[in-house]
């Protein structure tokens, strides 16, 4: 499964003032093999734009989301893409919706938003668990994860190494996400963070340094991995 970071920023990040530097993050989308976006969030084509990637959104097949909080949907996003052929998937907590080569079953996260779901999602060779936005996880989302075995895990890292911040209740700071790689770590091969706040203060070679003793990997925008 290939996956291609298109943002990685949660949304205080000036998206009106997009760079191709690897220290700004944009809101988070995530591209599966070119052909399944999670979250069609406002950055998607001006992402295509900066990164001289303009074929890109043509080849989106399918759209999925997360939750309904402004950076993760786009409403002239998303209509954009169903233009270009893109079809939109509905899913359920936490029934599997198959479309494709794609299962996509969502699970309840501990989130602000109505619905706030994560995704697991396979491509019929490998699994990906999309875990954001979220405060560590719902106990429904723990019962369904340990049916499965990960290629990763994208959990969001809101406030990076900010520690005891109120949005714990909501988002993951770098060592919450390290705390449940302790025990989640064995129903995944990786572990990746996504969704870093501008006010978490680093930049991302800091960040990503603080995180590599405990073997988590950061994301940026335009990076793409296979699984
Ligand atoms: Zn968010
Ligand atoms: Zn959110």
């Amino acid at each position: 499964m290939k996956l291609r970071f298109i943002g990685t920023g949660a949304a205080d990040w000036d998206i009106a003032h997009p760079s191709s530097d690897i220290n700004f993050r944009r809101c988070s989308s995530c591209l599966i093999n070119d052909e399944l976006l999670i979250d069609p969030g406002p950055c998607v084509y001006e992402f295509c734009d900066t990164f001289g990637l303009p074929d890109l959104t043509g080849k989106v097949k399918y759209i999925v989301t997360t939750h309904f909080h402004g950076d993760h949907i786009s409403a002239d996003t998303a209509k954009r893409l169903m233009s270009e052929g893109a079809r939109w998937i509905v899913t359920e907590c936490p029934v599997p919706v198959k479309f494709g080569r794609y299962t996509v079953t969502s699970v309840p996260a501990n989130h602000n938003a109505r619905f706030s779901t994560h995704l697991i999602v396979s491509d019929g060779e490998s699994e990906l668990l999309y875990a954001l936005d979220g405060g560590w996880m719902t106990w429904r989302e723990w019962e369904e994860i340990k049916k499965h075995h990960f290629g990763a895990m994208v959990f969001d890292g809101t406030m990076g190494n900010v520690r005891g911040n109120w949005r714990m209740f909501t988002h993951n700071d770098f060592y919450m996400v390290a705390e449940m790689k302790k025990y989640l770590g064995e129903f995944t091969d990786r572990t990746i963070v996504s969704h870093v706040a501008k006010c978490a203060g680093e930049d991302h070679e800091t960040q990503a340094r603080s995180l590599e003793p405990y073997g988590i990997e950061l994301a940026y925008d335009g990076w793409v991995t296979e699984i």
